[in-house]
């Protein structure tokens, strides 16, 4: 298990802190496997630099901030057993004991979570046969590069970093679109973060179409990478 201070800081022999993990991601991607292995309370203590890109710590009279601003992306098995599972034909796990592995995520850290999708495991036949190439990466950093330059040329920032209320001004649903969200938000319980979220990733899809105005597509694209509030809905 990950303990808290080697994610947020590390003492050298002198006990003076130094960066932990989330520092040394800062401009870059944290990656967290296992995600349901981490220790509750450290993964909550993710939730102060996922707001603020920084990560403060007092401890015995000593005072450490560290930049902290990283992209998370983190995977976990659906069920407690993990690969030899997977809610394949062998699950065994009871309900009680996947909703207390999928509970290990709580619910304030999921709101700050963009999206989260479910991998299936791929047949053996697909494996071996992937089909035609896909974009390369040259091509798709050209997509992303227009979409990020839309975003700077309409607002000045990127929709990540609009406030909740600059998301409502900007991320405009029509009325039926708006309808269907707040029906989504009742049906999974989404909190208003997460609405303000689902509204950024709704408008950015809607950037990589190019696309003046959010369509429903884009809004049931952006609802679809919800999985895990699925999940807690559903068990709930
Ligand atoms: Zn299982």
């Amino acid at each position: 298990m990950v303990t808290p201070v080697a994610l947020y800081l590390v003492y050298d022999s002198g006990s003076r802190p130094k960066p932990g993990e989330i520092s040394l991601a800062h401009n870059g991607i944290l990656f967290l496997d296992e995600l349901a292995e981490f220790d509750r309370k450290a993964l909550d203590v993710l939730r102060e630099p996922l707001e603020t890109g920084r990560i403060s710590i007092s401890r015995a009279a000593r005072q450490a901030e560290f930049p902290a601003r990283f992209q998370l992306v983190a995977a976990m098995n659906p069920c407690p057993q993990g690969y030899d599972c997977d809610l394949g034909p062998h699950c065994r796990c009871t309900p009680e004991q996947r909703r207390r592995h999928r509970g290990r995520i709580s619910a304030p850290l999921l709101d700050r979570i963009d999206l989260s999708i479910e991998v299936p495991r791929l047949p053996r036949d697909v494996l071996m046969d992937p089909g035609p190439p896909p974009e390369s990466t040259e091509q798709v950093r050209s997509r992303v590069a227009a979409c990020r330059d839309r975003q700077l040329a309409r607002q000045g920032k990127l929709n990540a970093a609009l406030s909740g209320r600059e998301a409502e001004g900007i991320c405009t649903l029509a009325p039926a679109h708006q309808q269907l969200l707040e029906t989504a938000m009742d049906r999974f319980r989404l909190s208003a973060r997460a609405y303000h979220r689902i509204l950024r990733v709704a408008r950015t899809l809607a950037d990589m179409d190019g696309a003046p105005r959010i369509e429903a597509h884009h809004l049931m694209e952006a609802l679809s990478y919800r999985a895990m509030d699925r999940w807690r809905a559903s068990e709930a």
